[in-house]
């Protein structure tokens, strides 16, 4: 008896800590509206797991990903190993049907802008790449219909838009009626200046094809076909500042110089973790060893760096860009690392570096960070995209934000857990700088 119970004992205590280790799913009973669970986490060393029975491959860190597809209602799912086991039960809830908001037209009225930087977006919905223009307080605007969160904005005969029904109040005066005053254009060596000048304020938009930036300026006050356009003849490397004094706008087109200043952002910080691998490590600590390392080699090169964070606290998204913005720097690098999105079924394929950018001045750099930085990891090109991040909309500068590669791969978080990553991680994204900007 004696015997059998330290046996008893033994066996438990074994289970204990050789038991495998779950990041994910945080809880055993969740109430979901997404397609999949995901299990992420570690295994030991000599342990099997199998999830509903499937055996799971582990990396040769003990790090594992598995997503399940779920059933409407109650899911029962087993996590198993040869010292463990758990039972998770997942509730999915029914999908929620989209509301379908149908458009109103009514009579045309004057609506004022209530905040700087109000997105106005060609679709009446708040995400995506839909923002044709981010208008500047007291701008007044004719709005003709609603739809949904959204009044719709007459610009001209052909173009209407879109703008939150909270980001504008009514603004009584049917006389508004801003006359064009004059135009300009000056050019310097590294630099030009375009100035369009109205008596009152009015709606802008910026679109941009391969040679020029076309900002037009709306006066649907005075009639349908008023519309102003300035062609901005753009070089290869440029950034550029719209800015708004009175009813004067100002727009000035900045050469990219030959001694950058570059903006570092490590990702997330304090709070905000960030993503967490299969084995626990926290996103924000392997962003922030990143851009240390990118400080160093950048620094050792001559090229003048700024921090948006040097140690581990929280810092807005706000002043991330505000802090850019003050150190006129040139070029805004993020860094990230990926994690898995829950929709999707195989959970291996999302692996590899991926690169985004928001402007068409930052598509450049984006490409060629993609292969600086997987010819110095090694890592699959996972692709380049365009995705609407606060930190990477402005034109003040060059701006692309790196998901290095996959916290939840576990293929990845062998390769993000070795000894050189960061450094080698930095030396990518410093060739890419040095690339884009000796071009
Ligand atoms: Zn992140």
């Amino acid at each position: 008896m004696r015997e059998l119970l330290i046996l008893l004992f033994a066996f438990i205590f074994a289970g204990q800590v050789f038991a495998y280790d779950l990041v994910l799913p945080r809880d055993k009973k969740m109430t979901v509206g997404t397609n999949y669970a995901l299990f992420v986490g570690k295994a030991k060393n000599t342990e099997i797991i199998t999830i509903n029975d499937e055996k799971i491959h582990t990396a040769s860190n003990g790090a594992f990903a598995h997503s399940v597809k779920l059933k409407e209602g109650e899911n029962r799912i087993v996590v198993k190993s040869n010292f463990n086991t758990q039972v998770y039960r997942f509730y999915k809830t029914k999908p929620v049907q989209a509301v379908q908001h149908t458009f109103t037209a009514f009579e045309p009225k004057n609506y004022i802008v209530k905040k700087d930087n109000t997105p106005l977006r060609s679709t009446p919905v708040d995400y995506g790449m839909n923002r044709i223009s981010h208008l500047f307080k007291d701008t007044v605007l004719i709005i003709d219909g609603a739809q949904g969160d959204f009044y719709r904005v007459k610009l001209s005969k052909n173009k209407s838009a879109w703008i939150m029904k909270s980001a504008v109040a009514e603004f009584d005066c049917d006389t508004y009626k801003p006359e064009f005053v004059t135009m300009n254009t000056e050019s310097f060596k590294n630099a030009s200046v375009h100035t369009i000048e109205f008596t009152g304020k009015l709606p802008y938009t910026t679109d941009e094809n391969d040679k020029e930036i076309i900002f037009k300026v709306y006066n649907p006050f005075v009639s349908d076909n008023s519309v102003y356009t300035v062609n901005i003849k753009k070089p290869e490397k440029y950034s550029y500042k719209t800015e708004l004094c009175g009813g004067k706008y100002s727009i000035k087109l900045n050469y990219l110089p030959q001694d950058l200043t570059v903006l570092i952002d490590a990702g997330h910080g304090g709070s905000e973790k960030g993503a967490v691998g299969c084995l626990g490590d926290k996103e924000k600590d392997i962003n922030l060893k990143i851009a240390s390392e990118l400080k160093d080699i950048l620094s050792q090169s001559g090229v003048k760096v700024v921090m948006t964070r040097e140690c581990d606290g929280n810092v807005s998204l706000e002043d991330r860009v505000k802090i850019a913005r003050e150190n006129c720097a040139n070029i805004f690098v993020s860094i990230h690392l990926n994690s898995i999105p829950d929709i999707k079924m195989d959970i291996h394929k999302n692996r590899g570096t991926s690169i985004y950018y928001y402007n068409p001045n930052s598509k450049e750099l984006a490409n060629i960070m993609q292969d600086s930085v997987t010819s110095a990891l090694g890592t699959r090109k996972d692709g380049v995209r365009t995705a609407s991040f606060a930190v990477l909309r402005p034109t003040d500068y060059v701006g692309v934000l790196v998901e290095t590669a996959y916290m939840t791969n576990p293929l990845d978080s062998v390769m993000y857990k070795s000894e050189n990553f960061a450094r080698n991680a930095a030396q990518g994204i410093a060739d890419g700088i040095m690339k884009f900007a000796s071009k």
